[in-house]
């Protein structure tokens, strides 16, 4: 009894004390982690709960890794701070790496938050520009429904217009077009769908002027907007939008990137070369903050040699401290020995057409798609209408699911009514018991909202 007394007391002091920004997603009350190894986390009750959501966050090894602990360990006893207006060689390591996994020659800049990374991505690009001589690209094209970030300008070009509208004016020279949302948008004309999410792209370009445009940026899928899987040729059709206008592309890997959808980096599965590449909590599997901006080297040496612009103003103190790049390093050597992103198409693909089959006839599940182990199960009222399901309802599947241990997210645009795609994102670790618990959960999940018990 003394121990729930204490308990309780923790929730008490986190409700006075903590202040927390994801209230709207989280349905119940507020949970306090205290450890976790694998998939499950575990509560200040000692209850375990799958993490389904932790894809969402990158935990893309599992909770508990001994060695990443003591990657971080010895490097702190080693170097434990040096900023990188110098150099060191956990730093130089991880960006060779990197360069290797991109299978391109691309220079990286470090820093601290998917945010971030994204605020280096549009800074470099107008610089870049303005190198060239063309003084007017300031813009970025991005897509409604995606997520790029909470600062100034990657606020800006997150294009869910619930997060922004009370801070505005943000950063400006954002302008957003409509992304290839394959299954609203299916019987729209008969044209392919992909053919017109491209086209808004190049129209935007042309009606703003494609030489006040300074770049795309875009997620190879949506994930916090409603995990959005695109045609096959949509992101080919963009670049080469792109190349058209003479904008850069700029692709958010910040969720897709570290296997999560089954290549090594989303973008790798649509055959496209980007310009600058974001990615940030999956380097670390966020066990550690750390971010990149990997940057094409023809636009790097674009800043070499010219008094003007030989170097590019952001400076930062934590980007690729030296503990969270030696963690990197040890978190990538996990993944590759452990074949995790192989692993991540061979067991989402499983698990895809598992859903598929036990969910597809339920009343309210209108779509349910996946790349890898990000999954989205698009919940409506009408399967004709495609009416979403009222967020109640889409909360309560959440509810029973954390009831009975297992936790799963919910995305989609954050637009009243539209919050309606169940994500499902587990570490890519997870092993075949802990899917079996997580199907059958999700199902019975299902079961109970129809049956009203
Ligand atoms: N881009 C995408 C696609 C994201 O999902 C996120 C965060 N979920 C960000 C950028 C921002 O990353 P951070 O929270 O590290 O700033």
């Amino acid at each position: 009894l003394g121990q729930r007394n204490q308990e309780s007391e923790i929730e008490k002091m986190d409700k006075q004390y903590v202040w927390h920004s994801m209230k709207p997603y989280n349905p119940d009350a507020t949970m306090v982690i205290e450890k976790a190894k694998g998939v499950w986390i575990t509560d200040h009750t000692g209850k375990k709960y799958l993490d389904a959501m932790a894809g969402l966050w990158c935990v893309n090894v599992g909770y508990g890794r001994q060695e990443l602990a003591e990657a971080a360990y010895d490097q702190l006893n080693q170097l434990a701070y040096y900023p990188l207006t110098q150099s060191h060689k956990p730093a130089i390591k991880l960006a060779e790496k990197l360069n290797e996994m991109l299978g391109e020659e691309y220079v990286i800049f470090f820093s601290n938050s998917g945010s971030e990374a994204n605020e280096v991505a549009f800074k470099i690009a107008r610089q870049y520009h303005q190198q060239n001589g063309e003084h007017a690209r300031y813009k970025f094209i991005s897509r409604y429904r995606a997520y790029h970030g909470n600062t100034a300008a990657s606020l800006a070009a997150t294009g869910q217009a619930q997060r922004k509208y009370k801070y505005e004016p943000l950063a400006a020279g954002f302008v957003h077009v409509a992304p290839p949302d394959m299954y609203r948008m299916k019987e729209e004309a008969d044209k392919p769908v992909q053919l017109n999410s491209v086209k808004a792209v190049d129209h935007a370009m042309t009606w703003e002027l494609s030489d006040t445009v300074a770049g795309v940026i875009m997620e190879p899928i949506i994930t916090g907007g409603g995990v959005l899987i695109p045609h096959q040729d949509y992101m080919k059709g963009v670049s080469e939008v792109c190349e058209k206008h003479g904008a850069l592309l700029i692709v958010d890997e910040v969720i897709c990137g570290f296997g999560r959808t089954g290549e090594t980096f989303g973008y790798m599965n649509y055959g496209v070369k980007p310009d600058m590449i974001t990615m940030a909590k999956g380097i670390t599997s966020a066990y550690l903050p750390l971010s990149a901006t990997a940057v094409k080297r023809e636009i790097y040496e674009a800043f070499m040699g010219s008094e003007e612009y030989d170097y590019f103003r952001h400076v930062n103190t934590f980007g690729g401290n030296p503990a969270a790049c030696a963690l990197a390093l040890k978190n990538l050597e996990i993944m590759e020995k452990e074949n995790l992103f192989e692993r991540s198409k061979e067991v989402g693909n499983r698990l895809l057409s598992d859903l598929q089959g036990l969910l597809r006839e339920h009343p309210f599940v209108g779509d349910v798609r996946g790349k890898g182990l990000l999954i989205g199960i698009e919940l409506v009222s009408d399967k004709e209408t495609k009416e979403p399901l009222e967020v109640g309802l889409v909360n309560e599947v959440i509810s029973i699911c954390k009831k009975n241990g297992l936790i799963i997210g919910k995305n989609g645009t954050t637009v009243a009514g539209y919050n309606n795609v169940i994500t499902l994102s587990p570490p890519l670790t997870i092993e075949k018991e802990d899917i079996e618990f997580l199907i059958k959960t999700l199902v019975e999940a299902f079961q109970e909202i129809t049956s009203g018990d």
